[in-house]
């Protein structure tokens, strides 16, 4: 698990987090925790729990900050536990909260502290969540669980129409997995579905964690690789192209392998995207009438149209299947 982790869930989570000492003395407050309060962290890490800020009430409007407070009683008992709050925001209002406390203990054991997380349940904040999660929802495809093909339109439209990256040079992939009929007739819909998740993640794990995915059409997936060189999207259409093919479903007695073949461009984001669609999508034509399972790459700097297929380099033919 990488160094920051930690840190970035705790700068990007929704819930409000924040961990006090021993004393009730607030030491960290994470952006959530402002967004919900209003409170920046300047303004309270290093005060106390007892100083009022947040001043918690319950149901019935009584303290909680100085009689009954959830963080003193689990700094004395180790307990965790779950509650419906008030806190009372910067401007004044207050905000309904459900919030969880938990003991922070050192290697002996020791209590050491405690951390509140807190979730607003005011119904703006709570319906911000709902739209967010149904724009997840509403742009991912269920089988493969990357983003659908509304996903692919949105994010290439940003790419290309809003200059929103760098212009210099965008990779656009459109891969289409070979004869996949032919294996759909064979085996049946219900193995071609699990080959199509099978090559989706597969896909997925070659990119880049910026590069983007989308299932594009059927058995067809668009990949956008932003700010990348010509050696470098060769180099990963290459080894997505490998990987395919070094990778199976076994079903019964058998081995199931699929291949794709691709048409890719590496384009300016000022080249209209219907332009840059086109020329990958006659590429992948030729990819496939050449004989399928290869990569076919329009890279300027390397020379229009460059083939790539180690199989072909090597004088052998691709793998017939
Ligand atoms: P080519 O190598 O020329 O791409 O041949 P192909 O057979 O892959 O291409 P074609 O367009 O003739 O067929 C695509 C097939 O993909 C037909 C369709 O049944 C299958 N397909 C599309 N979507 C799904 C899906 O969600 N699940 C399954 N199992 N099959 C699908
Ligand atoms: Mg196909
Ligand atoms: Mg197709």
């Amino acid at each position: 698990m990488p160094d920051d982790f930690f840190a970035v869930l705790l700068s990007q989570t929704f819930d409000g987090v924040y961990r006090v000492d021993r004393s009730r003395r607030i030491v960290s407050w994470n952006a959530a925790a402002e967004a919900i309060t209003g409170y920046s962290a300047a303004e309270v890490v290093g005060r106390y729990c007892t100083d009022n800020i947040l001043r918690h009430v319950d149901d019935g409007g009584c303290d909680l900050c100085t009689a009954g407070c959830p963080l003193t009683r689990t700094l004395a008992s180790g307990r965790s536990g779950e509650f419906r709050h008030y806190l009372h925001h910067k401007l004044g209002h207050r905000v309904p909260v459900l919030m969880r406390c938990a003991p922070l203990r050192d290697d002996e054991g020791a209590i050491v502290g405690a951390v509140e997380i807190f979730r607003s349940l005011a119904a703006e904040d709570v319906r911000l969540q709902e739209i967010e999660r149904l724009k997840e929802v509403s742009m991912t495809d269920h089988l493969t669980g990357i983003g659908n093909r509304r996903y692919g339109d949105i994010v290439l439209s940003n790419l290309f129409e809003n200059g929103w990256s760098n212009p210099a040079a965008i990779g656009v992939a459109l891969i289409d997995i070979d004869n996949f009929k032919s294996v759909n007739d064979t085996y049946g819909h219900a193995i071609g579905d699990r080959l199509l998740q099978m090559v989706a993640k597969t896909l997925r794990t070659t990119l880049r964690p910026r590069d983007v995915l989308s299932r594009w059409g059927g058995e067809e997936f668009l990949a956008a690789l932003p700010s990348i060189t010509g050696e470098a999207l060769i180099a990963a259409l290459e080894r997505m192209r490998a990987l395919v093919e070094t990778t199976w479903l076994d079903v019964g007695d058998e081995r199931l392998r699929v291949t794709v073949s691709v048409g890719a461009v590496l384009a300016s984001a000022d080249e209209p995207l219907e332009t840059v669609l086109g020329r990958a999508d006659a590429l992948l034509y030729r990819a496939k009438e050449e004989g399928r399972n290869r990569v076919l790459v329009d890279v300027p700097q390397v020379g229009p149209e460059r083939a790539v297929n180690p199989l072909r380099a090597a004088g052998r033919s691709a793998p017939n299947r």
